[in-house]
């Protein structure tokens, strides 16, 4: 792939980063000028987040065609389908479309707070192979796709083998690369990734990363997602909890260190979940010397076709 190629002749990774929509004015406004700082760092892609029942979908289809048309990063628009009407999916993505838009992350939705259990939307949108069949359907070819995977399961499914299945299932519906929950544990993931290259998927993996912004931040996602938290990261941060600037610090080490292994294990593309920051991502990125400099100067982002094999 062009990406692959990127890769290779620069002899370094690529990456991407995740953002969401805010929730005021001004949020907007400050996220907006962080994006186009952002665009620096010379990501190869940026995604933005889709609100589940649709509840920011305006602020996320104008994020995307600002993203797009106006910064000219290269977007990927996330997209629920459950919970929320069809003629929402419908209009997301004929703006995405008409933004020039051409990557879509396709995803069934949490369910509804006040709700035990979602139930599946008029149009028949249940899971994210659904969706992932409609827009196969309505735009060919013009969308790459991507769907999530979980390395360490998900909240309403225990079940790895069949959680491996239903990540299957998307691909067969005509996923063209697939990006992970967040984790930490680098030999669960890796051990993971064999077993989806083992049911035949050979798509692109793409590990989501998120950076540690502070203690507290970090055990609560780590206890949200359920992932595991190894052994030497608890001791390396515990000490130093009370300090949000020493946290960073270490926390950039870890991530580093565990974005290494990743690459030497020949994932070549790291997606960051940036939560709307600049500096932990930024951190990272020094860290692993993956920043565009004097020397190696950022080129245009290639166009990204993940479909064509990213690793
Ligand atoms: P699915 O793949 O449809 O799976 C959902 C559940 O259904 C699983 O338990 C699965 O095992 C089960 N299932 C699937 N197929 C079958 C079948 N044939 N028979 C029986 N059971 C089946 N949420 C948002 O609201 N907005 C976002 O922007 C967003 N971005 C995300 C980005 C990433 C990288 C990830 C990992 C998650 C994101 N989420 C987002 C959260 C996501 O919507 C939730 O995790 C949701 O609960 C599951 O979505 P899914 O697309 O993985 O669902």
């Amino acid at each position: 792939s062009q990406m692959l190629e990127q890769s290779r002749r620069k002899n370094k990774a690529t990456f991407s980063f995740e953002f969401f929509p805010p929730k005021t004015a001004q949020g907007v406004q400050n996220l907006y000028d962080r994006m186009d700082r952002m665009h620096s760092f010379g990501p190869a892609f940026i995604d933005i987040t889709w609100g589940a029942g649709g509840r920011m979908a305006r602020l996320t289809s104008d994020m995307v065609k600002v993203a797009q048309s106006a910064y000219g990063l290269e977007t990927c628009m996330h997209l629920t389908c459950t919970d929320m009407e069809k003629s929402k999916i419908d209009e997301a993505l004929k703006e995405a479309y008409k933004a020039g838009c051409t990557n879509i992350l396709a995803l069934r939705g949490d369910p509804p707070r006040e709700k035990e259990k979602w139930e599946a939307t008029a149009g028949g949108f249940r899971y994210a192979k659904d969706l992932v069949k409609y827009i196969r359907d309505t735009y060919g070819n013009h969308f790459d796709i991507g769907v999530a995977g979980y390395s360490e399961g998900c909240e309403d499914q225990d079940d790895h083998e069949l959680l491996l299945d239903h990540l299957k299932e998307k691909v067969d519906a005509g996923a063209t690369f697939i990006v992970t929950q967040m984790f930490y544990d680098v030999d669960i993931f890796l051990d993971w990734v064999d077993k989806v290259r083992a049911k035949g998927v050979t798509i692109p993996i793409i590990p989501g990363i998120m950076p540690i912004h502070t203690h507290a931040a970090f055990m609560r996602r780590a206890t949200w997602t359920k992932c595991n938290i190894p052994t030497a990261w608890t001791k390396a941060l515990e000490p130093i909890k009370n300090d949000d600037a020493q946290v960073r610090e270490v926390g950039k080490t870890l991530i580093a260190e565990m974005c290494r292994r990743l690459l030497e294990a020949g994932i070549l593309h790291l997606h960051f979940y940036t939560m709307n920051l600049a500096q932990t991502t930024r951190m990272v990125l020094e860290e692993l010397d993956l920043m565009p400099d004097m020397e190696s100067p950022i080129e245009k982002p290639l166009p990204w076709r993940p479909s064509l094999g990213l690793n």
